[in-house]
């Protein structure tokens, strides 16, 4: 028997800022009390809604050279075309329905900007970083990548033509997402028809929230969310029904918290002040590698 999971709070978001010149987006957290706790292992989320990008000839919008230590950077593409290219030689392109799972870990330098071809044509983008903490013993591993292409999702069709959701992390109805993380985690993509519901369930004791991306819905019967509204929910009851009340595209975030000491400083997020130091000294000292602006 389970109940029903109470909404913390719905949260419109505070003003959109700029990353570089390539990214207008909503930092979701920075406007939600403890979100550090009530989110765990969620660190950021910056939320980058539909906009045209006018087309670039020459330039490329982006932002330039800059670390990652301690946590992973993980980019939702839904339309539009993001690339990156790091340190070690590595790089790659984030289309629509794509995501790029980055375990930063002990370090990575690297640029994100507008793919070549997107940048040239301009158009839309629509797009989401969330970033995700590790946990201690794994703050120092060797960075990786896991490219998730847009056809290794999994996939579940909801009944009655309410939907799909595609399971990016983790596992909804028994099919399981293509992400390793390093600790349990559901992210999902959720379309719903209008007149169409979903329902999700997770433990009381892991936090919880959803972005309703597009089009408005009904929480648990009565709670109504708009476009780019963030909904938290308490660590109570476990049940989350969501009704379309017109055609919607939501966000669904679920994991369990890491219960460790949290010091961040910019992008490098560790357990200490002396690891804080470290990152910043190593970095100083060239060892996140090497990028031309
Ligand atoms: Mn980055």
């Amino acid at each position: 028997m389970t109940t029903e999971r109470n909404i913390e709070g719905i949260y419109s978001g505070p003003p959109i800022h700029w990353v570089g010149d390539g990214f207008r987006v909503k930092g979701y957290f920075s406007a939600i009390p403890d979100a550090q706790r009530k989110l765990s292992p969620f660190l950021l989320f910056d939320y980058h809604a539909p906009y045209n990008y006018p087309p670039t000839a020459n330039t490329r919008r982006g932002v330039g050279p800059h670390p990652h230590r301690g946590f992973e950077t993980v980019t939702l593409a839904f339309q539009g075309s993001v690339a990156h290219h790091d340190s070690t030689g590595s790089g790659g392109v984030i289309g629509p329905g794509d995501v790029q799972w980055m375990t930063a870990a002990a370090g990575i330098l690297h640029r994100e900007y507008h793919e070549e071809n997107y940048a040239r044509e301009g158009g839309p983008m629509h797009m989401a970083q969330i970033w995700v903490n590790l946990p201690k013993a794994r703050k120092m591993d060797a960075p990786g990548y896991q490219p998730l292409a847009a056809a290794q999702m999994g996939v579940v069709r909801l009944p009655d033509e309410a939907g799909i959701v595609r399971i990016i992390a983790g596992e909804y109805q028994g099919v399981k997402g293509p992400a390793r993380t390093f600790t349990p985690i559901n992210m999902f993509d959720v379309r719903l028809n209008r007149a169409g519901r979903a329902d999700f369930s997770f433990p009381a004791s892991e936090n919880a929230a959803l972005l309703v991306m597009k089009g408005a819905v009904t929480i648990n019967g009565s709670a109504k969310a708009a476009t780019d509204d963030f909904v938290l929910f308490r660590n109570e009851g476990e049940r989350i029904t969501v009704a379309a009340d017109d055609d919607a595209h939501l966000l669904v975030l679920n994991g369990e918290p890491i219960r460790e000491p949290v010091v961040s400083y910019g992008p490098f997020v560790m357990n200490s002040e002396r690891e804080i130091q470290q990152a910043i000294t190593d970095f100083q000292q060239g060892k996140f590698g090497y990028l031309e602006d």
